[in-house]
C-alpha cells in the first residue's frame, strides 16, 4: 500500500515488488487546520483503496505486506511524527502510528522527495545505478542521496535537503533563516516572489537563471559525494524541460571539476504523475528488505 501525502493532493495505490502500481486513486487535500478532519479524509482515501473500489480489480488480487508513505518535511524520529510545512494542519502528527491502527500494517513513513528518489533509482532514470542524486524542484526544493546503493536517512531521516544548499551567499532569506538558499533562489514559491507571477509564466531569463543554480547546487553535492549522475524532478523543472536542463548542466561543467565529478550527468526524473506513487511504495518495500537497486542492499 502506497499513501503520497500533498499540499494539493493525497494519493493511495498499490505498488507490487517490481514497481508495478496496480491501481491508484486520489483526492484534493482539504484545506483544513484540524488534524483530525484531515486525516479521516485521508482515511476514507486509503479504505476504499485497500477495497479496490473504482477499479477492475475488485476484490483487491494482491498480498498487501506493508504501507509506505511519502510526506513532505520535516519529520521526526522519536516519536514518530510529520510536520509537513505545506500542510499546516499536521504539526507534530503521529501519521505512521495512525495508520497503522486503521489498517493493521506495519507502516513507514519517509520525506516525500526521497521517496521520489528511491522510486528513480528502482525503475526510472536511475535504474542500476548506485551513486546518485534526486531532486524535487516544485514548490520547495527537495532531494535523496544514493550512496553505495542505499538511500542516505541521516540522523532525523532528514538527509538530502538539498534545497537548504547556498547557491547565492547574499540573496534572499529562506524560509529555514538562512540566506540564498537553493529553495529561496529556485523553487516555485521563490520564482513567484521575485517575478510577481506564476512560476509557469516565467520568461527565458528565468528558466535560465533557475536551471543554473539548479546546477551550481549539484556540482557542489557531486564533488562532495562523488555522484555520477542527478535526476531532476517536480513542476517546475520537468516544466521548464530542456532550457531548464541546459542550464543547469552548463553551470554544472564550470563548477564541477574534479576527475570524478566532471563526467556527471543531471537528467530528468522518468516516473511521471505516477512517481510520487511509486516512490512511496518504494519506502515500503526498502522497509521490509526488498531490494530496489540491481547490486545494491
Ligand atoms: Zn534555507
Amino acid at each position: 500500500l502506497a499513501v503520497d501525502i500533498g499540499g494539493t493532493k493525497l494519493a493511495a495505490g498499490l505498488v507490487c515488488s517490481d514497481g508495478k502500481v496496480l491501481y491508484h486513486s486520489q483526492v484534493a487535500t482539504p484545506s483544513t487546520l484540524d488534524p483530525e478532519a484531515l486525516f479521516a479524509t485521508l482515511a476514507a482515501l486509503v479504505t476504499s483503496t485497500l477495497r479496490g473500489e473504482g477499479t477492475d480489480a475488485m476484490p483487491c488480487p494482491a498480498e498487501i505486506v506493508v504501507c509506505g508513505v511519502g510526506c513532505g518535511g520535516p519529520m521526526s524520529r522519536m516519536p514518530e511524527t510529520v510536520s509537513p510545512l505545506n500542510i499546516p494542519a499536521w504539526r507534530g502528527f503521529p501519521l505512521a502510528e495512525r495508520l497503522a491502527k486503521l489498517t493493521g500494517l506495519p507502516v513507514h513513513v519517509d520525506n516525500d522527495a526521497k521517496a521520489l528518489t528511491l522510486g528513480e533509482g528502482w525503475i526510472g532514470a536511475a535504474k542500476g545505478v548506485q551513486d546518485f542524486m534526486g531532486m524535487v524542484v516544485s514548490t520547495g526544493v527537495g532531494g535523496g542521496i544514493v550512496l553505495d546503493g542505499r538511500l542516505l536517512d541521516g540522523a532525523g531521516g532528514n538527509a538530502g535537503h538539498v534545497g537548504h544548499i547556498i547557491v547565492e551567499p547574499e540573496g534572499r532569506i529562506c524560509g529555514c533563516g538562512s540566506r540564498g538558499c537553493l529553495e529561496a533562489e529556485a523553487s516555485g514559491t521563490a520564482i513567484l516572489a521575485i517575478t510577481g507571477r506564476p512560476p509557469s509564466e516565467a520568461g527565458e531569463a528565468v528558466v535560465a537563471r533557475t536551471g543554473m543554480l539548479v546546477g551550481r547546487a549539484l556540482a557542489s553535492v557531486a564533488n562532495l559525494l562523488d555522484l555520477q549522475l542527478a535526476v531532476v524532478s517536480g513542476s517546475v523543472a520537468l516544466g521548464y524541460g530542456e532550457p531548464f536542463f541546459a542550464a543547469a548542466r552548463e553551470e554544472y561543467k564550470g563548477r564541477a571539476n574534479l576527475s570524478f565529478s566532471k563526467s556527471g550527468r543531471i537528467v530528468p526524473g522518468e516516473l511521471g504523475s505516477m512517481g510520487p506513487l511509486v516512490g512511496a511504495g518504494a519506502v515500503g518495500w526498502r522497509a521490509i528488505g526488498h531490494p530496489l537497486f540491481t547490486s545494491g542492499t
